[in-house]
C-alpha cells in the first residue's frame, strides 16, 4: 500500500533531503569515456588528475623587478651591481654568475629565481642607474618567489574522481599534460508526465487541455545536473497504460514521474508503483511548493532490469513529483538533483544557500518551508531580493522572470524588509 499524506512518511524539509543524500551516497555511475580536454568541462572526472612533475618545476618570480639576497637590502637606499637578465623560459644556469654579494640580476614574472637571490624585490621600488640599480625598499626572504614544488608535488593529486570539471580543474589538467581525460558516462533518466489533459508539444490543446511543459523543464535540469534525460509519451490517468509506461521508464538509470501524485481520485501513480512492488521512502515533504513528492524504489527483477554493473537484487530509484509546473522544477533540484548528480558520478554536494536582504516583507503562515520566485537585484555589495508576484505554483511565466527563489524556513511567519534571508539561486 502506498502511505498516506500526512502520516510519518512526509517528512520535513530537511529529512526528505536526508533521506535522499543517504541514497545518492550508495550509487555508482554507470562507466567510463575518453573525451577530449574542452569537451571534459562540465563533465565528471572518473580518473585522477596527479602532477608529473614538480609545479612549480623551479623558483618562480611573481614579479618583474631584481633577483637579490635580502640581506643585501638591509641599509637602504642600497646601490647594486645587475649582472644579467632572465626572462621567462631562459635558463638561469646560463648567467655568467650566480648572485653573489652586492649583485642583482634583473629578472621577469615567470622566470626562474637564479642561484644565490632569495628574493625578488620589484621594479617600482628601483631605479637604474646605467649598469647599477638604486633600491629603496628592503624584502624578506623568500618575498615574491614561489618555491619549486610549493603548490604541487611529482605524483600528488591535483583533481580527484567525482569533480565535475570546471575551469579550473580543466586548465589544470592542462598544465599537466593530459589532452584527454577518462570522464563518467551521462546517466539516462526517464521523464513521464501524466494526465488526461497534458498533450505534447505541437498539440493544439483544445479549450481545457494543457501543452507538456513539465518534460521539457525536467529535461533541461536533467541536462544540467549531467544527466541524459529520455522523454517517455505522456501517460493516461488510467492504470494500465500508466503501469507499461512506468515500466519502460524503469529501464532508465532513474525515473521521474510528474503529476499524478495529489490526492485525487486520478492521481494514480503511487497506487501503480505500490503494485510493482515499490518501497517508498517518503510521500510528502512540508514544503511548498512541491508538498505530496514522492521518493521511493523498486526492486530489480522480472520487468525491471539490473543497472549495468550492479547485482540483480539491486534497485530501480524514482520520484513522483507534483505535476504543478512551479512544483515540478523546485523538487528536481531540491531532492532528484542529487541522485541524478551520482548517477553521474559526482561526489555528494551539500545543499548551500547564499543570503542577502529582503527588500519588502514577507508574510506566509508557518509550518512549511517556503521556496518562492524571486528577483535578486542590485550591485557588487548592495544586493537584495523581492518575490515576484505569481499565481501560485502553476504560475511558469511568474518563475521565468525570477532568477532564485526566496527560502522561509517553517518557523516564519513575517519577514521584514531588510532583514537576511536565504536564497537558493536558479
Ligand atoms: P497533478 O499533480 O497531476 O494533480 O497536476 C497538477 C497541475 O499541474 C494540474 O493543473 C496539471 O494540469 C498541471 N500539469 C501536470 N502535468 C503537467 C505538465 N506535464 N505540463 C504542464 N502542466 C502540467
Ligand atoms: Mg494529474
Amino acid at each position: 500500500m502506498a502511505p498516506q499524506p500526512d502520516s510519518p512518511s512526509v517528512l520535513s524539509f530537511e529529512e526528505a533531503r536526508r533521506v535522499v543524500e543517504d541514497q545518492a551516497r550508495g550509487l555508482a555511475a554507470r562507466g567510463t569515456e575518453a573525451v577530449d580536454l574542452l569537451s571534459a568541462a562540465g563533465r565528471v572526472l572518473a580518473e585522477p588528475v596527479v602532477a608529473d612533475r614538480d609545479i612549480p618545476p623551479f623558483p618562480r618570480s611573481t614579479r618583474d623587478g631584481y633577483a637579490v639576497r635580502s640581506g643585501d637590502l638591509s641599509q637602504l637606499p642600497v646601490t647594486m651591481e645587475v649582472i644579467g637578465e632572465i626572462k621567462a623560459g631562459e635558463n638561469p644556469d646560463l648567467l655568467p654568475a650566480a648572485v653573489v654579494p652586492g649583485t642583482a640580476v634583473s629578472i621577469m614574472t615567470g622566470a626562474p629565481v637564479p642561484a644565490g637571490a632569495d628574493a625578488v624585490v620589484m621594479v617600482e621600488y628601483t631605479s637604474r642607474l646605467g649598469k647599477n640599480i638604486e633600491i629603496t625598499r628592503g624584502v624578506v626572504p623568500g618575498e615574491n618567489i614561489v618555491p619549486r614544488g610549493a603548490e604541487a608535488r611529482l605524483g600528488g593529486l591535483l583533481v580527484d574522481r567525482g569533480v565535475r570539471l570546471n575551469d579550473a580543474a580543466i586548465a589544470l589538467a592542462a598544465s599537466v599534460g593530459k589532452s584527454r581525460l577518462e570522464v563518467y558516462k551521462r546517466p539516462r533518466i526517464s521523464v513521464l508526465t501524466t494526465g488526461d489533459e497534458i498533450v505534447n508539444v505541437e498539440a493544439t490543446p483544445g479549450p481545457t487541455q494543457i501543452r507538456n511543459s513539465n518534460s521539457y523543464s525536467l529535461g533541461s535540469q536533467i541536462l544540467a545536473a549531467g544527466g541524459e534525460p529520455v522523454l517517455l509519451p505522456i501517460a493516461p490517468d488510467e492504470t494500465g497504460k500508466l503501469r507499461q509506461l512506468i515500466e519502460l521508464g524503469l529501464q532508465s538509470d532513474l525515473l521521474l514521474l510528474t503529476g499524478g501524485v495529489s490526492m485525487g481520485r486520478y492521481d494514480l501513480v503511487e497506487p501503480v508503483l505500490a503494485e510493482l512492488g515499490a518501497e517508498f521512502f517518503f510521500a510528502g515533504a512540508k514544503i511548498q511548493p512541491g508538498r505530496p513528492v514522492v521518493f521511493g524504489r523498486v526492486p530489480c527483477g522480472a520487468g525491471t532490469p539490473a543497472r549495468q554493473g550492479t547485482s540483480v537484487s539491486d534497485h530501480k530509484y524514482f520520484f513522483g513529483l507534483p505535476g504543478n509546473p512551479v512544483s515540478t522544477m523546485v523538487t528536481f533540484e531540491l531532492f532528484a538533483r542529487p541522485l541524478v548528480e551520482a548517477l553521474a558520478g559526482m561526489s555528494l554536494r551539500k545543499l548551500a544557500f547564499l543570503h542577502t536582504r529582503l527588500a519588502s516583507e514577507i508574510r506566509v503562515k508557518a509550518g512549511l518551508t517556503r521556496f518562492l520566485p524571486a528577483i535578486l537585484s542590485g550591485e557588487f555589495e548592495d544586493s537584495r531580493v523581492q518575490l515576484v508576484a505569481w499565481q501560485g505554483s502553476g504560475d511558469i511565466a511568474a518563475t521565468a522572470r525570477a532568477n532564485c527563489y526566496i527560502v522561509v524556513p517553517p518557523d516564519r511567519e513575517l519577514i521584514a524588509a531588510g532583514e537576511w534571508v536565504a536564497v537558493m539561486m536558479r
